[in-house]
């Protein structure tokens, strides 16, 4: 018996969604704005499961997708315009319909059918169709059981963006998502030739030196109280480094401080706005507080934007996050 088949129940896609996706020429696939390696991933990995069953898909996000993941096959098809006559929209690993961002705006896509793929369980049910798997540990977790619904073959390159997709949110099979499961589905990834340790080092460990330099300015501003850890990055300490934003990475960094139970990185935005990123120990929930303040994310894992000035957003946020500790 091959690992495939004797894999456990999948989380399946509704027939609905089997159909549209069957039915469609030339779907719109999108990953959300601030791509993470999931999004990327998945919207790869989508896009060459539907190539295989002879469309045309377009595969779009708003935001460059970071360079970290260049490393991944068809990186450079991932367009922030769209000209093509699509049929059809897939948005990937978005909560919500503001995650698309621009490339929602463009042509006539708002008018068409939109099927949406998502693991948060913040997820605002915006699309005409719906698979939402908050057990899943990744939307590539979910695109692997796409591929098996329509019987696609895994070939080595979807393998490849899938598992960057699990690597990257589990980050590095250290998450509470990360079950029996997953560790089967990564196994019969690798067994398509895919190379799992590269693939880690590429996703996980691989940052410029000026991500590096931006993380020790924004640790230098650290403060630990009532259990939360809190740093910002701010457009000051950017100045010299590019175009450099957000400094990836760090919020995970932070709550390595056995001092805290939730860490928290305030990301001063070109246009005012504070970008707020969360993570916590389990027990926590700090999907609440984002969706609070209109973000969304996981429980241990989280994200908002929220009006400046960054001293005012801090304290509006942390007090949020106190109360949150509190209870
Ligand atoms: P990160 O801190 O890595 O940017 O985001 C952590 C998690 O929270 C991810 O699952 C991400 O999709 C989600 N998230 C971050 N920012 C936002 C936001 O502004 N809105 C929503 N809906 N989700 C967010
Ligand atoms: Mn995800």
């Amino acid at each position: 018996m091959s690992l495939l088949s004797a894999m456990p129940a999948p989380f399946s896609p509704p027939a609905d969604l089997l159909d549209r996706v069957r039915m469609s020429r030339r779907p719109l696939l999108i990953a959300h704005i601030s791509p993470d390696g999931d999004a990327i991933g998945s919207l790869l990995a989508a896009g060459s499961i539907l190539y295989h069953l002879g469309k045309d898909p377009v595969l779009a996000c708003q935001d460059t997708p970071p360079a970290s993941l260049s490393f991944l096959p068809r990186y450079d098809r991932i367009t922030n315009q769209v000209h093509e006559e699509v049929d059809l929209v897939i948005a990937l690993d978005s909560s919500d319909r503001e995650r698309l961002g621009n490339i929602y705006d463009q042509g006539r896509i708002r008018s068409l059918p939109l099927v949406v793929i998502d693991h948060h369980i913040t997820n605002t049910l915006f699309g005409d169709c719906n698979w939402i798997e908050p057990r899943a540990c990744a939307t590539a977790e979910m695109i692997f059981d796409l591929a098996q619904a329509l019987e696609v073959t895994i070939d080595t390159q979807i393998a490849t963006c899938l598992l960057t997709g699990i690597v990257t949110d589990t980050r590095g099979f250290r998450t509470s998502s990360t079950t029996p499961r997953v560790m089967r589905i990564v196994s019969a990834l690798m067994e398509t030739g895919a190379d799992l340790p590269t693939i880690a080092d590429l996703a996980l460990e691989a940052r410029s030196t000026e991500l590096i330099q931006l993380w020790g300015r924004a640790i230098a501003t650290i403060t630990v109280h009532q259990g939360v850890i809190s740093a910002d990055n701010t457009l000051e300490m950017r100045v010299d480094l590019g175009r450099l934003i957000r400094a990836e990475g760090l919020a995970s960094f932070l709550l390595g401080s056995r001092d805290a139970q939730i860490a928290v990185v305030f990301t001063e935005l070109p246009d005012q706005r504070i970008e707020c990123s969360f993570r916590a120990q389990p027990g926590q929930d700090v999907a609440a507080v984002a969706y609070a303040f209109g973000g969304g994310g996981h429980a241990l894992a989280a994200g908002c934007t929220v009006d400046g000035p960054l001293e005012a957003a801090r304290e509006r946020v942390l007090a949020r996050l106190y109360e949150s500790l509190r209870r």
